[in-house]
């Protein structure tokens, strides 16, 4: 059988970083998980050695610490490289970005406002780098800044994985309130990327496999996009999944997955594929 994969699929980069990273640092443990996906965390430990710990009373002085993908409040870094371990950072570039931002700004004497989810370790991290915590605000949607009480400078980032169009509304909100607004686009666009990939390879195809979980939203959303275009898209969760009469009369089948499917699991997909 004929195939394509998508031109974006898969792990995004700050995973696949995170990922080589923990590879190249057997025997290192993590400080949180590295990535949101057990089965590649399982997969590190089993063939890398790779551990991993929430509780820094559990690290030992020969412990090599990989700092995770969504990054560690400052305080956290900061007692890790006082203590002396041996400090490697796997945070994706993209999140160190908005906690640099929010360290100069705040800073500046700038109120921080964040747009995101309080909860996520990614904004908690992004938070910790303010000069005054008290200064920072986070929120989820426009309607939220008629009840703070900011200054007149302001900075607004935003959590990695936003819809562009809210911020947008919480930009406008601040500035119609307020006399200096500085803006930093901190969204990336890894899902968008993504999804608009599947878009237009299952326009291409006659038969599409989305390769993902079936409880992951990202996943889901791929192959609701690739159903539109094509009526012949399957969501797999690995190759034995695969169901060799769906390309019966096909000559030509287009590959996505979702954000949190490992790239062996598409691998072994493709060769499946490959072989019909
Ligand atoms: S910021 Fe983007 S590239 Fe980095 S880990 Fe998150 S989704 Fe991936």
């Amino acid at each position: 059988m004929k195939y394509k994969l998508a031109s974006s699929y898969g792990f995004c980069f700050g995973v696949k970083r995170a990922i080589k990273i923990a590879e190249n640092t057997p025997h290192s443990i993590t400080y949180g998980p590295l990535i949101h996906n057990k089965m590649e965390i399982d997969r590190l430990k089993s063939s890398f050695g790779v551990g991993l710990t929430e509780n820094f009373d559990e690290l030992s002085s020969d412990n090599t610490v990989v700092i995770r993908t969504h990054g560690i409040q400052k305080n956290e870094l900061d007692r890790l490289k006082e203590s002396s371990f041996d400090v490697v950072d796997a945070t994706c570039p993209y999140v160190t970005k908005p906690q640099e931002i929010c360290q100069k700004m705040s800073a500046e004497g700038y109120d921080i406002v964040i747009f995101g989810d309080r909860d996520h370790p990614e904004v908690k991290g992004v938070m910790s780098y303010a000069d005054n915590a008290e200064r920072v605000f986070v929120v989820l949607g426009a309607d939220e800044l008629f009840t703070l009480k900011l200054r007149e400078k302001i900075a607004v980032v935003s959590q990695t994985t936003r819809k562009f169009t809210e911020f947008m509304q919480i930009i406008q909100a601040l500035i119609s309130a307020s006399k200096e607004v500085r803006v930093f686009n901190t969204i990336c666009n890894a899902t968008g990327e993504n999804q608009e990939a599947a878009d237009e390879l299952s326009k291409e195809v006659d038969i599409m496999l989305i390769v993902g979980g079936k409880n992951s939203s990202n996943t889901k959303q791929l192959f609701e996009i690739c159903k539109t275009n094509c009526k012949s898209s399957f969501l797999v969760e690995s190759a034995s999944d695969i169901d060799e009469g769906w390309f019966d009369g096909k000559n030509f089948c287009g590959i996505s997955a979702g954000a949190s499917t490992p790239d062996w699991v598409i691998s072994e997909v493709i060769d499946r594929v490959s072989k019909i």
